[in-house]
């Protein structure tokens, strides 16, 4: 079939000014290079942080934005079979993960490929030199040779889809980190930092692993109700209690122990300091959402005195974007995770959806680049 010369795409172009639409080159595609037609893709807090420059020591303008995103191969040169050994051709749904170089000593050595330095993300700029459409706020998007691809099922909504591909992957990813401490087991007391949609997928992963009770602590109330629904036991408000009131609460469901897990998705410094408090004597915390520049205030006492153990977790590798999905197509019946996607937006209206994110007005929005 014949391509299109161009892709419209929202692009930064400078930090604390509004994205700009333009039409950017739909480039030549390399061998196992794809074209895919953008089905959905979702905000993420970060976003919103890259807008404000907050990470312009990795991010480079102008920035094709968004980093969870599905779609549709329009064009595949030679690539032959997913991750899961299943042919691919023009016309699956698709996603992605991060390219990893697969040569350094974090792909090879440690086999940790999360952490490799010569990664190109996507959604992080810059997008004026080729492949050019390296985010998810366009019409099309460029898969490099050296993604590893997973098909998507038929059924699965695209927008949830999309969710998947950062806040899901990292949960999973997390998941997987928290077994070099102790998993969950059965009797155990969770404390989940933060409702938002990493938040959510982490109650969701918790449920699922059998936690005894989960606690969630957040806001505004319109997420805390979410979290009932998907199976939290207890919910607290943090705009109306102090650390120490929700220190003695989880003191109160516990013989005054503490919590046997915190799992910190809220991102403040503060988050941290609290989860390291509240748990138990030798319980564990697993971070997940630390975006704070400033340093924790904590005494290293809790790591030998108290014993806690702390582990945290970065992205994910397409392992964890396969159980993401896997999770949200056997467990459709158990949460709703169609009710995190708030609103659906334009293209041309994704300055309004990253404000209503940052008010917190949104869970998280998605964008339909595609009619
Ligand atoms: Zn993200
Ligand atoms: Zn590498």
């Amino acid at each position: 079939m014949s391509l299109p010369k161009t892709s419209k795409a929202a692009v930064l172009v400078e930090y604390n000014k509004p994205l700009v639409v333009q039409e950017l080159p739909i480039p030549e595609l390399e061998p196992s290079a794809m074209l895919v037609k953008v089905d959905a893709a979702t905000l993420c807090g970060t976003d919103y942080h890259m807008r404000h420059g907050d990470l312009a020591f990795f991010s480079k303008t102008p920035i094709l934005l968004g980093h969870e995103y599905t779609g549709t191969v329009v064009a595949n040169k030679g690539r032959e079979r997913d991750a899961n050994d299943r042919p691919i051709k023009e016309g699956d749904r698709i996603v992605w993960a991060y390219p990893w170089c697969g040569k350094c000593y974090y792909c090879t050595i440690a086999r940790q490929p999360t952490m490799c330095p010569y990664t190109q993300m996507y959604g992080w700029g810059p997008c004026d030199i080729p492949p050019y459409l390296t985010g998810g706020l366009s019409e099309y998007m460029y898969v490099r040779p050296s993604c590893h691809v997973l098909k998507v099922a038929d059924a699965l909504d695209p927008h949830v889809v999309a969710a998947t591909t950062c806040a899901f992957r990292t949960v999973i990813h997390a998941f997987e980190r928290l077994e070099l401490i102790g998993s969950i087991r059965s009797h155990e007391t969770v404390v989940i930092f933060g409702c938002g949609p990493v938040g959510l997928f982490a109650l969701a992963t918790a449920v699922v692993h059998g936690a005894g009770q989960i606690v969630v602590m957040g806001a505004p109330a319109a997420r805390l109700e979410v979290a009932r629904k998907w199976g939290a036991d207890m919910t607290i408000d943090i705009q109306t209690t102090t650390a120490e009131e929700r220190k003695e609460i989880i003191r109160g469901l516990t013989q005054g122990r503490g919590a046997d897990l915190a799992i910190d998705c809220a991102g403040p410094a503060a988050a941290f300091t609290e989860a390291v408090d509240i748990v138990r004597r030798a319980g564990r915390v697993l971070e997940i959402g630390a975006s704070d520049p400033k340093p924790a205030s904590i005494s290293a006492t809790n790591f030998n005195a108290k014993m806690v153990a702390v582990i945290g977790s970065l992205s994910g590798t397409i392992a964890h974007y396969h159980g993401a999905l896997e999770f949200i197509e056997r467990h459709k019946d158990r949460f709703d995770f169609r009710s995190m996607i708030t609103n659906i937006y334009p293209l041309d209206k994704v300055n309004e959806a990253l404000d209503a994110m940052e008010r917190l007005e949104e869970i998280k929005p998605s964008i339909q680049v595609n009619a």
